[in-house]
């Protein structure tokens, strides 16, 4: 029954070319979220984004949910530009958002100023009609209804709407710069990777695997998250898994046990930062949490980080796991993540890892390391993927 979708973007705090910036970007990941429906033309006016419908309103809707910069959505009704038009569109919308009976009230917002009546009295002339064509399961509120039915009056058209539907909200992908995001197969990195896409930063993800100790099916994992990523991003998201085996082996043959996770750490951060310089990107994220697990204490994010000069952005520092579920199940990527594969951390696990690492310990123990050659080694054997959605080509 709806002809249209209208998308309210939030443009707080933006102006001039920024505003301009971020409405292409957004109309743009709306064309290729919606990239595997018949065509359709995307057009931004007044402040909104109507999308026309056509009969795939739930499809639409879904794949919408995912854009970030949507702030909400309405199904929209078109109406003849007349009292008796937007009258009978009210009717028609108030059955619909409210099909037992419940309170509303009527609002107009007049664009066209060539229409011949105020807001207020299209209002009360159109909730006068909705009283007499309804039975007393319904009443008026002005103050809490239930349901509002907006009325829109503009020069190329009139519109009735009554319900409002939530969108992801933030920013849209591409309009923050670049950054890249260590993602493993696990429950947290995905979560952190989404927190990126969020506040619209186009991520490029990096993995690490140990092939053979890590199979085919730990790679095919990953290769799944990014495709529920790519949903989130509106493009393919681009994939480079690293070889990390050789690095490990080495680690285990040369350094102490107690701090393999520690230099394993160092090493993943150092291979991130030379993939995003290569990207152009301005940050690693990663999917820690203060006091999570024995390499996620203050002491050992300080002796990490001070490998990269590049801003480490973790999303989840302040989280607790089940916080981290939930959102890993909201966005997709839960089941995925609990598929028991191992992960190259796992599988070279130390028994007693050092829970407060020195700076200067793991200094002098990387001594050992021929840093340099491994990384290039590491980084000679890496794969880039594009990964998409099944069903969508972008
Ligand atoms: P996750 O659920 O994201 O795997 P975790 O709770 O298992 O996190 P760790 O194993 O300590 O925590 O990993 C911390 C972070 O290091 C991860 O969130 C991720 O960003 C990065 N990381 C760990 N293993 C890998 C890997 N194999 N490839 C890429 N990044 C990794
Ligand atoms: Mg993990």
């Amino acid at each position: 029954m709806y002809q249209l979708l209208l998308l309210r973007y939030g443009e707080l705090g933006l102006k001039g070319k920024n505003k301009n910036i971020f409405i292409h970007k957004l109309q743009k990941n709306i064309e290729n979220a919606l990239r595997d429906l018949p065509p359709r033309k995307v057009v931004s006016t007044w402040g909104r984004i109507m999308v026309p419908l056509q009969d795939d309103m739930e499809s639409v809707i879904e794949r919408l949910q995912k854009v970030f910069g949507i702030y909400s959505m309405s199904p929209v009704l078109q109406v003849e530009k007349s009292l008796t038009g937007l009258q009978q569109g009210a009717l028609t919308i108030l059955k619909e958002v409210l099909p037992h009976g419940g309170t509303f009230k009527v609002e107009t917002r007049r664009a066209d100023k060539n229409f011949p009546m105020l807001s207020p009295d299209i209002s009360l002339q159109v909730a006068n009609y909705l009283f007499d064509q309804i039975d007393d399961r319904y009443d008026a509120d002005l103050h809490h209804p239930q349901k509002t039915i907006h009325l829109e009056i503009r020069d190329e058209g009139a519109y009735v709407y009554g319900d409002t539907i939530a969108g992801a909200k933030g920013m849209p992908v591409g309009t923050g710069s670049k950054a890249v995001v260590l993602l493993s197969g696990g429950i947290d990195s995905p979560v952190a990777f989404w927190y990126g896409l969020k506040r619209g930063v186009d991520i490029t993800a990096v993995h690490f695997h140990s092939f053979p100790f890590t199979s085919e099916r730990a790679k095919e994992k990953v290769v799944d998250l990014c495709k529920e990523m790519a949903k989130w991003h509106c493009h393919a998201v681009k994939l480079y898994t690293v070889h990390f085996t050789e690095i490990q082996k080495e680690i285990r043959a040369l350094c102490p046990e107690n701090y393999g996770i520690t230099i394993m750490r160092r090493m993943m951060f150092r291979i991130a930062q030379k993939i995003a310089q290569k990207e152009e990107a301005l940050a690693i994220y990663t999917g820690e949490s203060v006091g999570q697990v024995a390499s996620q204490t203050l002491e050992s994010m300080y002796c990490i980080g001070e490998v990269t000069d590049m801003p480490v952005l973790r999303p989840l520092v302040g989280m607790d796991k089940e916080e981290i579920m939930e959102i890993a199940h909201k966005i997709g990527t839960y089941d995925i993540s609990i598929r028991p594969y191992e992960d190259c951390c796992t599988i070279f696990l130390p028994t007693f890892p050092k829970i407060r690492p020195k700076r200067e310990e793991a200094r002098d123990m990387e001594k050992a390391l021929p840093i340099e050659q491994l990384i290039e080694e590491a980084l000679a054997k890496t794969e880039v993927l594009f990964i998409q959605e099944d069903k969508r080509v972008y």
